[in-house]
């Protein structure tokens, strides 16, 4: 018997493009698979947090307008019908506006082991979509998540296990044992790219550009190229005293464990490292490349 095509998939179904690399290769090889077209009840959604780089906006519409596929582009609005607004790429936020909406609606900033951000902005809105606006019942989950990344695969594989959504997810890119070279190599062949540099593999801008996930060296390497992005950051650590919600004054920090975004842009100006540094603690977060 022939091995079953990992990029043919169950139907209804949601794709998640993250707007990376990766999702992108899953994307071409789903449609692939299909001979380009995708049948109706398959979904590709992108769901925007304000905080990814313009290049990151500029690739998903490419790739959409490119590969003749409707993308779906979602954000986070407590005031639209099932908390979600349709944007696409002129309208979308650009100054992290979904994401501070999910920090006054809950009152708290997101940080490692809460991740609100995650939460609300992608896989809330992956529901809301599917379950609310398309009207599915029960649908297949796709998620870029390489074969290289084993522990976050095993997650996943231990989360269907428990079988508490409605969705059950499934990682093509696994199955078809895809590791992050053969990402790499493959946009290295394609006439357009992600404007955003590839270090062996990972996009350290990707995803939203001072995630706290992302080491401390990370950051302040960003900080470093676009001090102009720290103030956000800073602002709703700023502001968050201000929520009234906090019971302890480390609640005003993405991160407890190291210093707040302001100090972080002031070792950067300062061209001076904090206490600990410089490993680079990243930790893999529920966004996906
Ligand atoms: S990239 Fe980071 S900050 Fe953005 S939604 Fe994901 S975990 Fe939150």
């Amino acid at each position: 018997m022939m091995a079953r095509n990992p990029y043919r998939l169950d139907g209804p179904a949601l794709v998640s493009f993250s707007g990376g690399r990766t999702s992108g290769f899953m994307l071409r090889q789903i449609l692939d698979a299909y001979d380009g077209q995708l049948p109706a009840d398959i979904h590709v959604v992108f769901f925007n947090t304000g905080r990814e780089f313009e290049q990151t906006l500029r690739f998903v519409h490419e790739c959409s307008v490119r590969w003749q596929v409707a993308i779906t582009w979602l954000e986070f609005d407590p005031a639209e019908p099932f908390d979600t607004s349709v944007v696409g790429y002129n309208s979308a936020s650009r100054d992290g506006e979904p994401f501070a909406k999910v920090i006054r609606v809950r009152g708290f900033l997101p940080n490692p082991t809460m991740r609100l951000c995650t939460h609300y902005l992608k896989v809330k809105r992956g529901i809301a979509f599917m379950r609310d606006i398309m009207g599915y019942e029960e649908w297949v989950n796709v998620v870029g998540l390489r074969h290289d990344e084993p522990r976050r695969v095993a997650r996943q594989k231990a989360m269907n296990e428990a079988d508490k959504e409605r969705f059950e997810t499934v990682l093509p890119l696994d199955a078809a044992k895809v590791n992050r070279r053969d990402v790499s190599a493959f946009w290295k062949r394609q006439p357009f790219d992600l404007g955003l540099p590839d270090n062996n593999g990972k996009t350290p801008l990707g995803n939203c550009d001072l995630c706290f996930m992302k080491g401390a060296v990370t950051i302040k390497g960003i900080m470093r190229l676009f001090p102009d992005r720290a103030k956000w950051w800073i602002d709703q650590e700023r502001n968050a005293p201000a929520l009234g919600t906090l019971t302890k004054p480390e609640m005003a920090l993405f991160r407890a464990d190291r210093p707040s975004y302001r100090e972080l842009l002031n070792f950067v100006r300062r061209q001076r490292d904090f206490e600990g540094g410089p490993s680079d603690d990243c930790l893999p977060c529920d966004c996906t490349d």
